[in-house]
Parts: structure tokens; C-alpha cells; sequence
């Protein structure tokens, strides 16, 4: 049985292989359709929906966008979104711009931790106008500092760690409104990330459902059976769509393989048609 994989990062943002690599990994591992989902950045689809054609795998059109609700970073997938619309890509820019504010100032506090690096050889070796943390870490295992990306999250990149500076971020609902405003499908990904737990959790997703969030990525490669129960639980009480796919990133989450994750994820491919049927109703 084939399977699919909805999250996926690629060169154009912080993932370390082209969309067509991504592809062939995709072939080998019979996923019949998938999204990528780059920050920030839609630019990957293309070359993505190329080789779809060649390799005979249905690509959604996706993006990722980082939103901050005053606790937590939520992380906001869209799916089967109008990715060409002009005021969409420009809100995306002003993002990637966002990052551009905030890179220089980590890489001020490492070279004050005293590692020599410059924002000029992270931009070179990220090639993307969507720069992020990953680009840098990738710069310090190139220079020796660190041996995996892990080592520089945890090392120096990571919130609370001494290179870690926060970047000015929309609000979930800013996220979700663009998203729907491009007529895409807006997905709460891996909602581990979500700080509050219970009762608040409930309360944190009803929300976002009122400002226009139509799906939870249920299915994905940190989630444990008993995670992914209760995110299935959850979306199918607040009527969501179920989603999940990998989080693949290449070299930087070594760990993770596309459409297996870290070896147990399952991404069933019933669960595309009910998102594509939710974005033709947009
Ligand atoms: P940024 O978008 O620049 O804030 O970087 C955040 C991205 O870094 C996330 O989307 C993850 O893909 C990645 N990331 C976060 N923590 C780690 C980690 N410990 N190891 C590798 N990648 C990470
Ligand atoms: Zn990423
Ligand atoms: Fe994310
Ligand atoms: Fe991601």
C-alpha cells in the first residue's frame, strides 16, 4: 500500500535537497502524493510539480508559516493554496525579510562566543532568500564547531541557548488569514509544540478553528501512539481534517525519512481527498 507525506522542506528553504531529490526519495518510498511545505517560500513548487509528473506523484502545493501566540510558536501548513497570488508572495517576503533582521544578530553572538562565521557564508550556503536557523548550524558542522545540527540547536541556536535571538512573528490568526485569503487549507502542525496541555490546548485550538484553521497534523514522526490518539481524538471532536506528513529536512534531521519518518510514520493517502475537497469549498 502506498502511502503520502505532507510536510516536507526542501533547498528553497532550510531542508539540504532540491525538490527533485526530494522527489526520488519520495518514488523509493512508494508515497503516492505529497506537499511541500517550505517557510516562507513557495518557489520550490515548480521544480517539485516537474517531477511529480515524471515520477507519477500527486504534489500539493504547500507552505509552512512560524506564528507566535503570546506562549507558544505554532507552526501553520497550507495546503492546495493559490501558491502564484501576487499579495500572498508578498506577505511571505516580508517574512523572509523578518529573518534577514534577526540572522545577523545570531551570528553577532556567536562570533562574540568567538566561532568565526559571517552572515555572508550563511546566506552563500543557504542559496534561498528563506534563511534559518538550520542554514546556520549546517555552517557550523561545515566549520568544525559542531559534528550534527542537533549539536548547534542544543549547543547554541536553541531558545534559552546563548546564540538564540526570537524573530518578530504573526499571530496564528495572521497566519491562518493569509492562508485562507490564498484559498488554502491552514493545518496546525506538529502540535506538540503547543505549550498548554488539557483543557487549554482544547481552548488554544478552538480558537485558532474560529479564526479559519480547517485540520491538526495528527500523524507525525516525533508523535508517539498515545500523541497521536489523542490529536486524532481532538481534531475529530472540533471537526478538523487529520493530516501528517514527515517534517523532512535532509541533513539537519538526519533522523527523518520522507514518508517514513522515523520508521513507524503511516500517512494513510484517504486522508487527501477530504483536504482537497475542503480547499475547492474555499
Ligand atoms: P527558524 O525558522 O530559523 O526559527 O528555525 C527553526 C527550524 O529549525 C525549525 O523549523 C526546525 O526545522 C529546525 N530545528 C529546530 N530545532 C532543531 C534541532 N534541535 N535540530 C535540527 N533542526 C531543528
Ligand atoms: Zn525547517
Ligand atoms: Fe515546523
Ligand atoms: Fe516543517
Amino acid at each position: 500500500m502506498s502511502r503520502i507525506d505532507l510536510h516536507l522542506h526542501t533547498t528553497h528553504s532550510d531542508g539540504s535537497l532540491r525538490p527533485s531529490e526530494v522527489l526520488t526519495l519520495a518514488k523509493a518510498a512508494n508515497v503516492s502524493a505529497l506537499a511541500i511545505t517550505d517557510h516562507d517560500i513557495t518557489t520550490g513548487i515548480p521544480e517539485a510539480m516537474a517531477a511529480g509528473q515524471e515520477f507519477d506523484i500527486e504534489v500539493i502545493p504547500g507552505v509552512e508559516i512560524s506564528s507566535f501566540d503570546g506562549q507558544s510558536e505554532l507552526h501553520i501548513l497550507g495546503y492546495c493554496l493559490n501558491w502564484q497570488d501576487e499579495a500572498f508572495n508578498r506577505q511571505l517576503a516580508t517574512l523572509r525579510a523578518s529573518r534577514h533582521r534577526r540572522n545577523p544578530l545570531i551570528i553577532e553572538r556567536l562570533r562574540a562566543a568567538g566561532l568565526d562565521v559571517t552572515y555572508e557564508e550563511v546566506k552563500s550556503l543557504a542559496g534561498t532568500e528563506s534563511v534559518g536557523r538550520p542554514h546556520i548550524a549546517r555552517l557550523l558542522m561545515q566549520k568544525k564547531y559542531v559534528t550534527s545540527a542537533k549539536e548547534a540547536f542544543d549547543r547554541y541556536l536553541a531558545e534559552g541557548k546563548p546564540a538564540y535571538v526570537a524573530r518578530e512573528l504573526p499571530t496564528p490568526e495572521e497566519a491562518i488569514g493569509w492562508i485562507r485569503e490564498a484559498k488554502g487549507v491552514a493545518v496546525l502542525a506538529h502540535p506538540t509544540w503547543v505549550k498548554a496541555t488539557g483543557e487549554g490546548l482544547r481552548t488554544c485550538v478552538t480558537a485558532l478553528k474560529e479564526a479559519g484553521l480547517g485540520g491538526v497534523e495528527v500523524h507525525y514522526s516525533t508523535h508517539n501512539k498515545t500523541q497521536t490518539a489523542a490529536y486524532l481524538e481532538l481534531a475529530q471532536r472540533l471537526g478538523l481534517l487529520v493530516t501528517g506528513g514527515s517534517d523532512f529536512h535532509g541533513i539537519t534531521k538526519p533522523d527523518i525519512e520522507v514518508g517514513y519518518g522515523r520508521g513507524d510514520l503511516k500517512v494513510n493517502p484517504r486522508l487527501l481527498d477530504p483536504l482537497k475537497e475542503a480547499s475547492a469549498h474555499l
